[in-house]
């Protein structure tokens, strides 16, 4: 299977479009295509793919925004997406297995929380193994949505399936936040974090982090997955894992 990252509103915003296809087909799924503007040119020109389905990871105008107009171009097709998105034919069941061409398998996950209607991608390519997950606003790399429309008991949840993942499952978050959240995390994990500080320098050198990290990396750089870690207890003053989840967000939208 292959990924290609779109960025979106790249000089006033920080939104990935992805465009996921099988190999064998060129069929895609585009995923969170919500500024048509920015996505087009590609699809015209570098890859004349088949688009099979417009996909959302919620509701919000900056993932879902672009369904309607797209719609007038590729008639027909469905809106694989939560219930509160414009213009959705068909909301996956939590563990539903959809396909895309012939070798791409994509299981929903959902993680109501940023959103209720949060719903997370976890594509396999059966043939090579590759696997990836689009993570939406649900899971940053080193970093969480905003609990917008839930609580730290239902993130905690969410982040939980996905850490559930395969290790190499390459992770494709909504937004490119890396670089913020590295700053916060760094006073959550303390300086001894070595997959952190690796992290960091990555960052450095690359504008775009987006599938570069895995779901094992997550586990060791990401504070709101590592809540029983005493750098994080010791940081948010809290033990019970869902009142460190809570206090961690409470600290990360006033840093
Ligand atoms: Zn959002």
């Amino acid at each position: 299977m292959h990924v290609k990252y779109l960025p979106m509103r790249w000089k006033t915003g920080d939104n990935y479009c992805y465009v996921l296809s099988d190999d064998a087909t060129k069929k895609s799924w585009l995923i969170d295509p919500a500024y048509p503007s920015d996505i087009l040119p590609y699809l015209k020109t570098e890859n004349k793919t088949e688009v099979e389905a417009i996909v959302n990871t919620h509701h919000h105008y900056d993932h879902s925004g672009g369904n309607a107009d797209l719609l007038k171009l590729y008639k027909n097709i469905p809106v694989i997406a939560g219930k509160d998105s414009p213009n959705v034919t068909h909301t996956p069941k939590h563990g539903e297995v959809l396909k895309l061409g012939d070798n791409v398998q994509i299981t929903a996950i959902h993680t109501p929380c940023h959103t209720q209607d949060s719903i997370c991608y976890f594509a396999q390519d059966t043939k090579t193994g590759e696997k990836a997950v689009f993570t939406g606003d649900t899971l940053f790399i080193s970093g969480c949505g905003r609990f917008f429309e839930g609580n730290g008991a239902e993130m905690q949840a969410a982040l939980q399936r996905l850490m559930d993942l395969p290790d190499s499952t390459k992770v494709y978050p909504g937004h490119e936040y890396t670089l913020s959240n590295v700053k916060f995390s760094k006073t959550v994990l303390g300086p001894n974090n070595k997959a952190l500080k690796e992290l960091e320098d990555y960052c450095l050198k690359h504008e775009v982090v987006t599938g570069a990290f895995t779901v094992a990396d997550e586990k060791l750089f990401n504070p709101f997955v590592r809540l029983t870690d005493p750098e994080v207890i010791k940081s948010t003053k809290e033990s019970d894992p869902v009142s460190v989840m809570d206090k961690l967000r409470q600290m990360k939208n006033n840093f």
